[in-house]
């Protein structure tokens, strides 16, 4: 797939050197919108972990700890590469972020009877083999130039704000946004600029950590451009509004809390908690906005999620489904966990077919049944997409785990203990997580540095939970 380049008007305050608003087409929005689709963990290796969630540290955990910590080889992949629901659809986008890979599977060498598919390389086959031949999904109906966007329809031209408010273009839209953006002293001037893939990613990136996204990738030069610090003092205002139902699906963990500074120095846990903080990184973006009512702190993106469900927006899609993709992801075939506290539903089980000619070696697999292979066969085998993490329903074997307050995960060993516990004041207090205490965290992560302290402890479900008895209930470290 060759990536091309994306035109973009961008509307300039010479004098605040600003981008006031850009006006594009549908395969620029398009790409923007792709972005709801991405997992957590995509947003992070986009960004070369400098994303400024707090979900870096968590990530480069993923790639620290040792094999013996994932059930098989696969986990860790899935958790550092995750796929997401609408990867096949995003491959019809002009420039996309991720490349290729969603077009890449794996099968067993051998022509055996277990006829698996997984985009895993070298994942293990029933018949035990490793999973090593590499075969491409083949598009028949691959897009044609000009005809509909891959989310939006063909109608019409967008602007969008530096902070990704997106609005169908309008003669009203531009005057008001000049009209509040304007002072006395602007100079405004309009500037054409190419947006390639690496431009792409770059505002990509600043999405996450700025509410002036264009205006960072292409006013200001690469020196200037440090990210704006986060509100270090980010803590829950409101948590999000749940039923509060009986407490049935419920992860025990404990929190080792420095009484003094009511700061969570860092948790004891097992398995279960470990692999809901890990599937995190699996959460394409617009699924958690969506879970946390709008409100993520992701920069730019809560503000093109909101774009998305907006009055001005509605008739621009191009189906239900598409819009759909967006506002309610769908997290990924094979990706949930045992303990999925947060209610969520799994991708359909897309369907690949080869041809049956034996040792045929097009090596392309195909979204449809009965057309015709290379070898000008029908591709008739039907291939089973397997779970690539076998046996286990969860990214990480079963251990003791410590998590720090700001999400690096290691294995609990007493030599890293000992320096974390030579604070005075320290009391361990055992702590229920269920569904509510896991949105906190998920809204914590994407917003703080002391993540664990932010959504265990300053809350107001933390005194249903014990700490506000801390006197009375802990027991001393
Ligand atoms: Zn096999
Ligand atoms: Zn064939």
């Amino acid at each position: 797939m060759e990536t091309k380049s994306l035109c973009l008007n961008l509307t300039i305050d010479e004098c605040s050197n600003k981008v006031l608003f850009a006006e594009a087409d549908k395969d620029f929005v398009d790409v923007l919108l792709s972005f709801l689709t991405l997992p957590l963990g995509t947003l992070v290796r986009l960004s070369n972990k400098n994303s400024f969630l707090g979900l870096d540290n968590l990530y480069k955990s993923v790639e620290g700890l040792t094999d013996e910590f994932f059930p098989t080889g696969t986990c860790r992949e899935m958790l550092l590469r995750p796929s997401h629901a609408a990867e096949i659809k995003c491959l019809d986008l002009l420039v996309n972020v991720e490349g290729n890979r969603a077009l890449s599977y794996y099968i067993c060498p051998k022509d055996c009877y277990y006829e698996l598919l997984t985009s895993c390389a070298n994942a293990q086959c029933d018949c035990g083999s490793k999973m090593s031949r590499k075969v491409e999904v083949a598009r028949s109906s691959s897009r044609k130039e000009n005809t509909e966007g891959v989310f939006l329809k063909r109608l019409t031209r967008f602007i969008i704000t530096d902070n990704f408010m997106v609005i169908p273009s309008s003669t009203q839209t531009v005057m008001n946004l000049l009209g509040c953006a304007r002072t006395s002293a602007s100079i405004v001037v309009e500037k054409q600029v190419n947006v390639g893939l690496s431009e792409m990613i770059s505002i990509l990136h600043q999405s996450l950590i700025s509410e002036n996204a264009l205006t960072n990738v292409f006013l200001i030069r690469e020196n200037d451009n440090l990210p704006e610090k986060k509100n270090s003092t980010f803590s829950l205002i409101a948590g999000p509004k749940l039923s509060s139902g009986p407490l049935l699906d419920i992860v025990g963990i404990k929190l080792i809390v420095d009484k003094r500074k009511n700061k969570v120095v860092y948790a004891e846990c097992n398995q279960d908690f470990i692999d809901i903080l890990f599937s995190f990184l699996t959460y394409p973006s617009g699924f958690v906005i969506n879970k946390l009512n709008g409100k993520s702190h992701i920069a730019c993106l809560d503000n093109l999620f909101g774009s998305v469900v907006s009055k001005p927006m509605a008739d621009c899609f191009k189906t239900l489904e598409s819009k759909q993709h967006l506002v309610y992801p769908r997290i990924p075939l094979h990706y949930r966990i045992s303990k999925f506290l947060i209610k969520s539903t799994e991708a359909k089980r897309m369907k690949y077919y080869m041809c049956r000619t034996p040792g045929c070696d097009c090596n392309e697999v195909s979204l449809d049944g009965n057309v015709l292979c290379k070898c000008k066969r029908i591709t008739n085998k039907r291939l089973k997409v397997m779970d690539p993490r076998s046996s286990s329903y969860g990214f990480v074997s079963d251990a003791t785990y410590i998590v720090t307050d700001d999400l690096v995960v290691t294995p609990l060993y007493i030599s890293t203990l000992i320096s974390m516990i030579a604070v005075e004041d320290l009391v361990e207090v055992p702590f229920n997580v269920s569904k509510i205490e896991v949105l906190a965290l998920l809204e914590a992560a994407l917003g703080s540095q002391a993540v664990l302290t932010d959504a265990f402890l300053t809350t107001e479900e933390t005194t249903k939970n014990g700490i506000s008895s801390i006197e009375d209930d802990c027991v001393l470290v």
